[in-house]
């Protein structure tokens, strides 16, 4: 793991180097790789990248009997979490870190980027109560301009969350640069930084279209 920290912003960024999320993640790059493959090895970035994004996170101490004797374990307690899937590819981060955290609150937020200012404007959001009492882990596999990233978070933090994370699997370095600058408070995890955006807003080399890639669609 790569852990930089932007000298303008003092944003955290960590890249997970790690050799599986590397190996998993060239994978999905490939134009090669299939809609149901792509879903089931983007559901296993995310579940690596979470163990990243919670290796700080608070336990409770808990008293258990093993079968020998009673000892003091530790907890994770869902109600301290909260995974924010930025609609739709968003949700090919969420199930799988659900499946590691499922008891962590869920929440959605849909944005469309208006086709004349290009604002991202809120079409869906959902979340859960009591997001101050919460680490706010939210989701988008591409940070591209970072305009919706920025719009998403500038959201959970109007909703009450003091503690937010952003998590992606592929970032632009435009809109790290976006993002960082928006919110030098909220830590970023990524597998990896690309070359750059091209006119379309693509990241490259990138994966093409993550949500397209999950569906199928075009
Ligand atoms: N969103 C994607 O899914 N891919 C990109 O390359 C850029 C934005």
């Amino acid at each position: 793991m790569t852990n930089r920290t932007d000298r303008n912003t003092n944003a955290s960024v960590e890249i997970v180097e790690h050799p599986l999320v590397q190996h998993k993640l060239t994978f999905i790059r490939s134009r090669d790789t299939e809609s149901a493959q792509f879903r089931e090895v983007l559901s296993e970035i995310s579940q690596l990248l979470a163990y990243e994004v919670c290796r700080d996170i608070a336990t409770d101490k808990v008293e258990i009997d093993t079968p020998l004797e009673g000892m003091t374990g530790a907890r994770v307690d869902g109600n301290k979490l909260c995974l924010i899937s930025i609609l739709r590819a968003g949700n090919g981060l969420l199930d799988g870190m659900l499946d590691l955290m499922p008891t962590a609150g869920v929440g959605h937020i849909g944005l469309y980027r208006d086709p004349d200012t290009h604002v991202p404007v809120e079409y869906y959001i959902k979340l859960p109560d009591r997001l101050e009492d919460r680490l706010c882990i939210v989701l988008d596999p591409m940070l591209a301009t970072g305009g919706t990233a920025t719009a998403a978070v500038q959201r959970v933090k109007q909703a009450g969350a003091t503690r937010i994370k952003f998590v992606c699997v592929v970032a632009a370095p435009e809109g790290l640069g976006v993002f960082t600058k928006a919110h030098p408070d909220v830590p970023v995890v990524t597998a990896a930084i690309d070359r750059e955006l091209d006119d379309h807003a693509y990241i490259r080399p990138g994966l093409g279209d993550a949500g397209d890639r999950m569906y199928g669609t075009k």
